[in-house]
């Protein structure tokens, strides 16, 4: 079948990343409507991720021009005909896309899904289409794309949620928060009373702090450069920290463990952490790699590391579970959002590159 003659054509807003380092500019498009399994989501929000901010800088290739943004947060436009679990008007938070039909996402292990590269940076869908062709664009970043006004989606990467919370608040919970959550719940299983470092306080640790809180670690070490995030790792979980500026961090986590620690989580990307990491582990003890390596367990005395996806998380059971934590007070991501209107994108990604803002939330149409 040739959908061209069958799927209407939906007129959008996208701020498309057309060259290495952008700017992002805002531009209109034309996107193909949902085929039979696809969503078509209007974005009331988007967050800001690191990984949209990695690609921005590292994109290479000018002639293909992309519309990055996978934290999305919105309301459901129109639902394909095969689509059963969603319909017109339902509040849905994006998250990370998967196949559902290898033996990983068959198994109830998406973050492990063995096309999980090619569905989520692979700028078209699994069978090679793009929705933006028309518009010489690449979309379906993390099969979404949602630094638009409209996106496509499938139910794989969808979750329904109340509406009785902002969409703008829960719009980055599809990524960073579910990544740090999800790693301490999900991934290591940390049980109460083990010792647990953070290494960067962003929103990933921070939320990874949070969970720690939450399962029971003690002590809880942030490790960061910036004494304002230090400040709010300690509010928000942390009970202690180390200012990797002014102190020595294995000497910090000696004094504070009277040894090591039972788990590192190690958000920086730098290979120096990542080697810090490693030397302050209590034998059997765990380095989580939220930074897209993969890990090792070839180290001394059971020692190893792990390179973790979305904190294991399956979407549509962690979400609603960090929901709910949210709305008991366990779980006050909200501090670590700051909103910026859609056309103020390129502002959102500086603040958040210097670490003035923890975690960007673009507001890109109103519920
Ligand atoms: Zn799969
Ligand atoms: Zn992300």
């Amino acid at each position: 079948m040739n959908y061209d003659s069958v799927v209407k054509v939906q007129k959008i807003k996208a701020a498309v990343l057309r060259k290495k380092g952008g700017p992002l500019k805002i531009e209109s498009l034309e996107m193909e409507g949902p085929r039979d399994e696809e969503i078509m989501v209007r974005l009331v929000a988007s967050g800001i991720c690191h990984t949209d901010i990695a690609f921005c800088d590292g994109w290479e290739k000018a002639d293909n021009a992309v519309v990055l943004g996978h934290e999305g947060a919105g309301v459901v436009e129109k639902a394909g005909k095969k689509v059963k679990s969603l319909k017109r008007g339902d509040h849905v938070v994006l998250s990370y896309q998967s196949c559902g039909q290898c033996w990983q996402c068959r198994g109830g292990h998406p973050a492990h899904c063995q096309h999980f590269y090619e569905a989520n940076f692979g700028f078209q869908r699994l069978d090679g289409s793009n929705a933006l062709q028309r518009s010489g664009v690449r979309g379906h970043f993390f099969g979404q794309s949602s630094f638009a006004t409209h996106c496509l989606a499938t139910e794989r990467n969808l979750v329904k949620v109340s509406k009785d919370l902002p969409l703008e608040v829960l719009a980055p919970m599809g990524c960073g928060l579910q990544t740090g959550a999800g790693t301490v719940m999900n991934s290591l299983k940390v049980s109460d009373r083990s010792s647990v470092a953070v290494f960067g306080t962003g929103a990933v640790g921070l939320a990874a702090a949070m969970a720690a809180r939450l399962v029971g670690a003690h002590p809880i070490i942030g490790v960061d450069r910036k004494p304002k995030r230090l400040q709010l790792a300690l509010q928000l979980g942390a009970t202690h920290t180390i200012d990797n500026r002014r102190q020595d961090v294995a000497a910090g986590i000696a004094h504070i463990t009277g040894r090591g620690v039972d788990y590192v989580i190690e958000t920086t990307a730098s290979p120096k952490t990542h080697q810090l990491a490693i030397e302050v582990l209590n034998p059997h003890g765990v380095v989580a790699l939220l930074t897209g390596e993969s890990g090792t367990d070839s180290l001394p005395e059971g020692r190893k590391t792990l390179g973790i996806i979305q904190g294991d998380a399956v979407p549509q059971q962690f979400i609603p579970k960090l929901i709910e934590l949210y709305k008991a007070g366990h779980f006050p991501f909200d501090r670590l959002l700051k909103f910026y209107d859609f056309g103020k994108i390129n502002k959102a990604i500086a603040d958040s590159k210097r670490g003035d803002t923890i975690k960007p939330v673009l507001r890109i149409s109103e519920v």
